[in-house]
Formats: structure tokens, sequence, C-alpha cells
């Protein structure tokens, strides 16, 4: 029971580890949100990585365009310088062409129509222009603004310019000394030419006409094409109002166009110098960054563009490097992360399915304990520290009849009781109780309690360590019950209800205790004589009933001072403690006696039966239990040996009978170990058996003799039961068979051979087998062997015996059933076997011409011949014994008045010397 209690131990632990494993899954539940924050820092970083690079690019972007910007700028800027100086050159140039150094007498415009319509000056026109490969032409035009010169042809053609812009601009502003005009296919061979003109002036200044050079656009592309540009850069020479004039690289095409909304070239003008931003082009629809600058002196601006998309270019590159270094390392950095995070849920998964096969396991083993509760054969209900109840079986149901829907975890103690008051199971004040059992915790032992309907409840109310207490109920009304049974089984005899050897022990040592002062204990051993006959031929059931008769009567015999108990099998005992005096106890045996020799009725069987009664008194025989013991079981011997039926006290001799018993035993068993029998001083003696009608000897008895050599002559009666109890019978049946058979081979052949066999010995399956092989041996016709058996024999009659026997008729052995009339029933085994003799016992012959002894002799053989079976009268002494079995018809007689048992070398000499007489003693 306590070993239950301590059971629970591990019952809670599995209840507490399962909760732990709760625990366990917030932990498991807060790590993976953790590993979620993992996945969002990584994110987070790959982000930033991004972010930055796109606002790295988008920097390096307008870092680049401001690059493109100033670099268009600075070229604008060094163009319009370049070309101010230029033009500037150019001027003075035309200036000294036009001043009055090269035409001092011009006074006005018809000196100048005469003066300067030379072919002289056509020539040094043409080889000015000659001189200068972007100048298309130079030409004077007279104040009219008509053509008076030209370096193109001469004479030259009715040309009139009075309505060109750069023409009035010279003629109507005194001040002003050259104008540009804006681009025009010359009139002669259709090239784009910008005009500059020169005012020619008199002395006094008056306005008498202009020289006029036609500039080609390669006039400024051929400088432009000095400057080297960034990829895709154009750049483009306009007038101011719009018209280009030149553009690098060369557009023939898009020379002489207008674009006099250019965006930049109006912030030029606008801005006055110096103008920059993004613009689209109008002919492609690309978008460009640009810058423009106005000539400070000139009338011209210049406008540089650069596609963005070439502007860009190289920062697209360092774009897609720096995107490429992004997305590297957040490639790298994600897959680091998830590296980690894949670690990590490993880790998870590993421990979540650790924790998983315990929790499992943890179940199985709640689920276990839970089975091994249930099963257990106790109630058993435990509490927590305040007195609620927390577990408990099934059996704790059923034991109480209660209810579970009742009983539940978390009811209290006192809702407990109060429940088993209502259903019945309890009887009493129930506050009172629960105060009481909770004051006792720890104190109180196991203890036993009845309940109302008569059942023992072993009751243990433990506190366990892991706080509360353990109750914990057994029903014990079985096992006391069968404790008790078997209590009384280990003392009384099971069939006679008589105390047994082991009470009987204990209560002989208490009553030696009482001995002294006049005080005596007397003990009868007591053996049912013959009980085995009993037993064995009319079976157990019989002989349980004679014995339950025996001990019944015994009872009734013993007194207040005497107890009567079973020793095993038949033998009984009476022990009476009393004042010392044989003759109350003679008496007291006397009426054991009467009591058992009584006649019975068991099963439809009248029996008759005796005792002998052995008698050791202490102290004058022995002081204890063992010493008394042997001493009365020694007389109850002696009265056996003294013919049974009878008693005898204890006597000194009967020890020294006992000592050569036991001297007997040893002798028989050494002879038997060595198996020289002969050397021993066992001889076969052979009995002659005659035919009555004519006294001739038809047969002999082998007998066997023992000449012991220190206590001399010892009859079979004496050794054959020490044998058989022994079990040297076998040995010693074989030895009397082979020298038996060996010695009937030397008889004249019509002799046959009787020879005793045990029943023992037939219980060995081999048996006739080992008759056939020992005749053969002996070399002796197998219809000379008779084998004598008595009914014991038969009496179990088992498949057996009943086969060996058969087996050894088969063979033609004879059969012959010795000692007939002894036994119980005698003419039933005449039924059960067909013998080929039977030996009438000798008690008949004895008192064959006295009593009744001769009808039944004369029935035998009647019976006898009937079935065929021939009739041999054993111990005939006398000749009227002779005569009357003559008489009766009896076949063939042995005894003491023909012959005693003689010995081989004997009954040789008596077959030599009267061959085919009949024998007569
Ligand atoms: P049993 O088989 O009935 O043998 C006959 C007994 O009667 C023999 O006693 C024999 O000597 C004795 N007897 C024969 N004629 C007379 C007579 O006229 N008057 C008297 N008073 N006795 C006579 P024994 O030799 O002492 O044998 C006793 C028993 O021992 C035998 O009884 C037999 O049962 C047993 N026995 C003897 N030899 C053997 C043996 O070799 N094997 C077995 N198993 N038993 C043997
Ligand atoms: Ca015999
Ligand atoms: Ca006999």
């Amino acid at each position: 029971m306590n070993r239950a209690v301590e059971d629970l131990a591990p019952s809670m632990r599995a209840e507490a580890s399962l909760a732990n494993l709760t625990i366990s899954g917030v932990e498991h539940a807060r790590r993976e949100s953790s590993v979620r924050v993992l996945i969002i820092c990584g994110m987070l970083m790959v982000g930033c990585i991004v972010l930055g690079t796109a606002v790295t690019a988008v920097n390096f972007r307008s870092r680049a365009l401001a690059r493109t910007d100033g670099e268009l700028r600075d070229t604008t800027l060094l163009l319009a310088r370049h070309f101010d100086q230029q033009l500037d050159d150019f001027s003075a140039l035309q200036g000294t062409l036009s001043s009055q150094s090269a035409f001092p007498d011009i006074g006005n415009t018809a000196d100048l129509n005469r003066r300067l319509s030379t072919l002289d000056l056509h020539r040094l026109l043409q080889a000015t222009v000659g001189r200068n490969d972007h100048v298309g032409s130079l030409s004077v035009f007279d104040s009219t603004g008509t053509l008076v010169n030209s370096s193109i042809e001469f004479p030259v053609p009715d040309i009139s310019i009075k309505s060109r812009s750069y023409f009035r601009d010279l003629r109507d502003d005194p001040w002003r000394h050259s104008s540009m005009g804006e681009p025009i296919p010359a009139r002669i061979d259709g090239d784009w030419v910008t005009p500059l003109a020169q005012k020619i002036a008199g002395r006094d200044g008056t306005f008498l006409g202009v020289l006029r050079s036609g500039l080609k656009p390669g006039y400024f592309e051929f400088f432009l094409e000095s400057l080297a540009l960034s990829d895709g850069a154009v750049i483009t020479v306009l007038h101011r109002n719009g018209t280009i004039i030149a553009r690098y690289p060369h557009d023939e095409a898009a020379i002489g166009e207008v674009f006099s909304d250019r965006p930049l070239l109006r912030k030029a003008l606008l801005d006055g110098t110096v103008g920059s931003g993004q613009t689209v082009d109008a002919n492609n629809g690309q978008e460009l960054i640009g810058a423009a600058r106005a000539l400070r002196d000139f009338p011209i601006v210049i406008v540089a563009t650069r596609p963005v998309i070439a502007a860009l270019a190289e920062w697209r590159k360092q774009t897609q490097l720096l995107a490429a270094a992004a997305a590297t390392s957040s490639l790298l950095i994600a897959a680091i992360f998830l590296l980690i995070v894949r670690v990590i849920s490993k880790r998870y998964a590993a421990l979540s399915s650790r924790l998983a096969e315990k929790k499992r396991k943890l179940a199985v083993d709640k689920d276990r304990l839970d089975t091994a509760i249930n099963n257990l054969n106790q109630g058993l209900m435990l509490f927590d520290g305040n007195n609620d109840l927390v577990l408990f079986n099934s059996r704790a149901i059923e034991m109480y009849g209660l209810s579970t829907d009742v009983i539940r975890p978390g009811i209290s103690l006192h809702q407990v009781v109060a429940h088993r008051k209502q259903t019945g199971s309890f009887h009493g004040d129930v506050d009172e109780f629960c105060a009481k059992l909770i004051s006792e915790l720890g104190q109180s032992s196991p203890h036993i309690v009845r309940t109302l309907d008569g059942r023992s409840m072993l009751i243990v109310n433990k506190p366990i360590t892991a706080g509360g207490w353990v109750a914990l109920h057994d029903d014990i009304t079985e096992r006391t019950r069968s404790e008790r049974k078997i209590s009384h089984l280990a003392h009384y005899d099971a069939l006679t209800d008589l105390p047994n050897r082991m009470l009987f022990h204990a209560r002989l040592e208490e009553a030696l205790l009482a001995v002294g002062n006049g005080t005596v204990c007397a003990l009868l051993y007591i053996d049912i004589d013959e009980f085995k006959h009993i037993n064995d031929s009319l079976g157990h059931p019989v002989g349980d009933q004679f014995l339950k008769i025996v001990a019944g009567r015994l009872r009734g015999v013993a007194g207040s001072r005497d107890f009567v108990a079973r020793l095993g099998g038949d033998e009984f005992a009476v022990v009476r403690t009393g004042p010392a005096g044989t003759e109350s106890l003679v008496c007291l045996v006397q009426q054991v006696l009467e009591a058992i020799r009584a006649p019975y009725t068991c099963l439809g069987h009248r029996l008759s039966s005796n005792a002998s009664i052995g008698i050791a008194i202490a102290q004058e025989h022995g002081a204890n239990l063992d010493d008394l013991l042997k001493k009365a079981d020694l007389a109850m011997y002696a009265a056996k040996a003294d013919g049974r039926g009878t008693y005898r006290f204890f006597e000194a001799v009967m020890e020294a009978r006992l000592m050569a018993r036991r001297a007997l035993e040893s002798d028989l068993e050494q002879a038997v170990v060595t198996r020289r029998f002969s050397e021993s001083g066992f001889e076969v003696q052979y009995q002659p058996i005659i035919r009555f009608i004519d006294r001739s000897i038809v047969g002999c008895e082998a007998l066997l003799r023992w000449h012991h050599p220190v206590r001399g002559m010892i009859p079979p009666a004496d050794f054959i039961p020490v044998a058989e109890e022994m079990r040297f019978i076998d040995e010693l049946g074989d030895w009397v068979l082979a020298e038996a058979c060996a010695e009937a081979a030397n008889w004249p052949d019509h002799v046959r051979i009787a020879v005793n066999v045990s029943p023992i010995q037939f219980k060995n399956p081999g048996f006739a087998l080992k008759v056939a092989s020992t005749l053969a041996r002996a070399n002796l016709g197998i219809g000379r062997l008779e084998l004598e058996i008595t009914e014991a024999v038969l009496i179990e009659d088992d498949d057996k015996t009943r086969a060996t026997l058969h087996q050894l008729r088969g063979i033609g052995v004879r059969i012959a059933l010795d000692d007939f009339g002894t036994g119980y029933s005698s003419l039933s085994y005449l039924r059960r076997f067909p013998f080929d003799k039977i030996k009438i016992d000798r008690s008949f012959i004895k008192d064959i011409d006295t009593s009744g002894a001769r009808a039944i002799v004369q029935a035998v053989v009647t019976i006898a011949s009937a079935i065929a079976m021939t009739t041999t009268a054993e111990g005939v002494e006398t000749e009227q014994q002779f005569a009357t079995l003559q008489a009766l018809n009896c076949d063939h007689m042995q005894g003491h008045l023909v012959s005693t048992a003689l010995p081989a070398i004997e009954l040789r000499r008596l077959f030599f010397a009267r061959e085919t007489e009949a024998f007569v003693a």
C-alpha cells in the first residue's frame, strides 16, 4: 500500500512536466517572433541599401547634369569670347578696307560709285575673299543700297540691299559702324551666308555705303571643329532672331532655320549674356541640357546642347555599378539573415520536435499512470494542501458506490465525506470526522475499519512530499477471509478437519510445557492396520470416507484434556495431559481401539478395521517433542510387529529393534548396490509342488532365503517388505528370476518353476521383455515358468499392468494368483484376468478341518475348474489336510507335509534319486 503512495510521485511529476512544457511553448512562440524581427531587420537593411543607392544615384544624376550644365556654360562662354574676338578682328580687317585710308577721296555716293566700281577693286575683293576660306563674298553697296562692286562677279548685277536691316541700321544710325544681318542664302550661289556689314563713311562722317562680307557657316564651324566636344554635344550659332548661322556638327539642313522660340535662346537674350537649363529637341523630342550665351558685340547667340541621355551615360554606368553593388550586398545580407533564420528555425524545429516527443512520452506516461491508478485494487483519493480532491481512481468510486457527478477534482474532503454519508457508506459526524482525519494526518498508521455492510477496509492516510495527502482504501474482506482459510488449511487437515502435523507439533509443545508436578503428557501414535489395502482395493474415495469416520470417532473418544490430530495418511495421534498413572491411559487406548474396530459403511462398502497404537509418556520416555514422537512411533511399530490391532508402551528394547532394522536396510543396500547377492548370503531355495493324483513333482516354488553372516537366517517376510520399501525389489527379483530359471533348466522337462513377483516389479514397463530375455538366457522353455502374483498387482487395475500380464501370457508364461482368499474381493479378480492357477492361502488350509474354510476351499476349487484354472493348496502340513484337499478335487499342493523349501543342490539330488517315482515325504 505504501508502494502505491510512492507511485503517485511520478504521476505528479508527469503533471508538472506537462505544465512546464506549456511554458516552453510560450517561449517557443517568443522565439518565433524574434525570428520575425530578424527577418524584418534584414529586410530593413536591404531597404536602406536600396534607398541609399537610389538617393546616391539621384544625387549623382543631378551632379552629372550640373557638371554637363557647367561644361556647356563654360563652352558657350569660351565660344562667345572667342567669336566676339574673331568677329572683332574680322570687323577690324573689314574696317581697314572700308576706311578712309582705303578710299581717301570718296566724298559722296557718286564718288563712291565711280571709284569703287572698278575692276581693280573687284580683283582686290576677289583676292581678299580668296585668302579667307570662310568668307563667301565681299561686296560694296552705295548709300542707296545698290551693289557697286563684288568679289563674285564683275560687272555687278543690279542688286539692292536697301531693305536689309543691317543696311538700314548702318544708314540710319550714325554711331554704328558695323552691323550683322540674319543669314540668308547668297543670291549668287544660294549658299547660306551671314552678312557682316561695315559702314563706309565720308570724311565728315556721311554715310556713303557699306562693305558687306558674307560669312559662311564654316566661318564658325571651323573653330568649333577644333574643340573636343563631349559626346552628343551640339553647338549652334544663332542669330539673335533665332536663325541658325552655323552648327557643329555641321547640318546643312539646319542652317537658316529659325528657332526664335528656343527657350535657351530666349533665356540667353533675356539674361543678356548667359542662360542654361533643360529643353526638348523639337525634332526628335529628345531631352536636352543646354547653355546659351550671347556675344557681346554681335547679334549672335552661342547655344551648346547635349542630350540628357548622353550627359547621364557615365552616371548610368556608375548607377549600374552602384546598383550591382547594392544588389550584391543586399543579397549577401539577405543570405546571411536567411542563414541565421534557417539555423534558428532548424534549432527551433529540433527543439520543438524534442519537446513534442517529450510531451508525447509524458502523455503516454500519464496515460499509463492513469491506467495503473485505475487498475489499483485499492481505492485512491489524492488531496492537495487545502484538502481539496485532486485525483481519484475508479476503484474508490465503485468501492463506496459514489457518483462521479459529485466526486470531481476540486471538491473538498468535506464534500466527499458528505457524499459518502448521503450514499450510505459513512455514518457519523462529517465535520468531526474531517477535522480528526486532518489533525491526525501523518501520525495515524494503517488501520482496519469494519463497514456497515460487513466489509473490512484497510485505510492509509499519508501525507506526500509534493504537498497534500493520499487516502488509500483497501477492501481486505476477501483477503482476510482467505487468510483465515489459508491459516486454517495450514493448521488443519483438509479431509478430516483435525489439526494437522504442524498444529499438532505446536499443541504438543504447549502441552509439554505443562508437564511436571505430577502432570504427564501421553502421546498415542495410532496407525490404522491395513488401511493401504482398503485404499488400494476399494479406491481413494472409500479410503477418504473411512478416514473421515475414524477422525470423527477419535474426536468422540477424546475428552476435555485430550486433543486429536491427523499426522498424515492413516496415522493419527491423541494427546492426553493429566495426572500420572497408566490406568486412565489404558482406558483411553481401549476406547480408541474399540472406536476403530467398530464396523464402517463407506460409500456402500461394509468394512472392519483395526489399529496399532504406540504410547510414549513425557517425561518418563522423553522430555522433548522429537524424542516423544520417535518413541511413540517405535512403540507403534512394535505393536504392528506384535500382530497389529494392539497397543504397546514404549520400551527401551524397541530402540534396539530399530537399530537392527537400520542395519538390515544398510546390509540390503550393500548387497543390491554391489549386486553380490550370493556373497551377501542370499540363496534361492525351491519348495516342490505335488500333484494330488500321483504325488509327483509338477513344479517348484522359488523362495528367497537370506543367511545373514551376523544375524543368521532372516525370513523373507522380514526383508522383502524392506526391499520393497527401499525400492531394491527390482534388482533382487531379477536376480531370483535369473537364478531360478538357470536352476530349473537342470530339472526334468515337465517340472515347472514358480517365481514370486512383487507388485512393484510389475510397474516396470519392460518387465515382460525382461522375463523373455531371462528365459532365453537360461535356455528354459517358456511354458515352464509360472509367475506368482498377488491381488495387489491387480488392485490399481491400470492398463499398463493388464498389458504386461497379457504380454506375458502372450509369450507363454503361466500366471498364478497367489495368497488367494486373503484379500477383499478375490472373486472379482478372477474375472479380470484369466489366471492359469489359483494358490489357496495357507490360512484356509490350516483351518480346513475345523471351520467353514472347507466350504470356501470347495467353492474356490469349483469356480477355478469352471473357468479352467488349476488350484494349489499352500501350507499343507498334515495327511488329513492332504486327504481333505484331495477329496475336494484340489489339483496340487505344497507344504511341509511333503517338503520345505530346499537348496538347489538337494533338490537336484532328489530328482536324481526319484526321477520317475511319486514323491512322498
Ligand atoms: P508365499 O509366496 O505364500 O510363499 C509360501 C510361504 O509358505 C513360504 O514362506 C513357505 O516357506 C511357506 N510354507 C510352505 N509350506 C508351508 C507349511 O507347510 N507350513 C508353513 N508354516 N509354511 C509353509 P517363506 O519362504 O517364508 O516366504 C514368505 C513369503 O515371502 C512368500 O509367501 C512370498 O510372498 C515371499 N517371498 C519369498 N520368496 C520371495 C521372492 O523370491 N520374491 C518375492 N517377491 N517374494 C518372496
Ligand atoms: Ca508364493
Ligand atoms: Ca502364498
